[in-house]
């Protein structure tokens, strides 16, 4: 099977993975009909399992494109997006057989540059053959500049690249399996990190440290969403009443024809009395129609 119809398939069976039900009414469909199975017997199921599929990735974008604003509205970030990998990253993607390459500017939609550093690149060859494949991947991507002659540990690297870029024009967003790297990464401010999980690739949440660094300019945000408010409620308000003044003109599917009934009427009878006016009596009869 070709390596790009595998990956596709790969990438399937996460998204498979994540719709149990739908994916179990399926099997019990097919498995019900056996041998006698024919083309369309279990489209319902099909269908539904399809949609569920469908739904959890436009999810994933949704929330990657949240985020992606996010940075790029309050940290300046700009595509091309300089992806910083580390080794247990590129280790990672081994495992999970991901083409980095392909699935993160796919995730990211942008254009992408994937990255490592020199410091990353030694630490990886000190292991030797047991990330021997990890070592190959990150080969493959662009070196940044650090400053260390000496090689430090991955981790002290990228973090330095990481603080480096908070107050930088040159932006990076860092994709590390390291927990301890991780921690450290969340108290810098405006640094996104990105991590491997469920065989895909994702960015994790929005830290406190950057959420607080923004929220002088979150405040802006709130104080500009509520005259958005205001204006589209006056702006609601004229709508109606352009509204209620169309309504003026009759309706012409209430002009029917005059339906003549039979009323009631009063008959109007009596003699004047003394002083002038005249008594008054009332008569009931019914008037009919010619
Ligand atoms: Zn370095």
């Amino acid at each position: 099977m070709p390596k790009a119809q595998q990956q596709r398939l790969l990438n399937y069976a996460t998204s498979i993975a994540k719709c149990p039900t739908e994916t179990s009414a399926y099997g019990s469909c097919v498995s019900a009909q056996a041998e006698r199975i024919k083309q369309g017997d279990c489209n319902a199921e099909f269908k539904k399992l399809i949609d569920c599929v469908t739904k959890n990735l436009k999810k994933k974008l949704k929330r990657a494109n949240r985020l992606l604003t996010f940075y790029k509205y309050n940290y300046k970030f700009v595509p091309p997006f300089r992806v910083l990998v580390d080794g247990t990253f590129c280790n990672a993607a081994l495992q999970e057989k991901l083409n980095l390459a392909e699935q993160i500017p796919k995730y990211l939609t942008e254009e992408t540059h994937l990255m490592t550093t020199n410091c990353v690149i030694k630490e990886l060859e000190k292991f030797g053959p047991l990330l021997y494949g990890a070592l190959v991947i990150a080969k493959q991507f662009e070196i940044a500049e650090c400053p260390h002659s000496t090689p430090k540990a991955a981790s002290d690297c990228l973090a330095h690249l990481a603080r480096r870029a908070a107050s930088g024009k040159t932006k990076y967003l860092i994709a590390t399996q390291d927990d301890e790297l991780t921690e450290k990464l969340r108290t810098i401010v405006g640094t996104p990190i990105m991590y491997i999980k469920f065989k895909t690739v994702l960015l994790d949440n929005i830290s406190e440290a950057t959420k607080s660094g923004c929220s002088r300019d979150e405040n802006e945000i709130k104080k500009l969403k509520e005259l958005k408010k205001e204006i589209l409620e006056s702006k609601n308000v004229v709508e109606k009443k352009k509204k209620k003044k169309k309504k003026g003109g009759a309706n012409p599917l209430s002009c029917k024809k005059k339906v003549m009934k039979a009323s009631v009427e009063t008959i109007r009878t009596g003699e004047r009395t003394a002083t002038g006016k005249r008594k008054r009596t009332k008569k009931k009869g019914t008037i009919a129609e010619e």
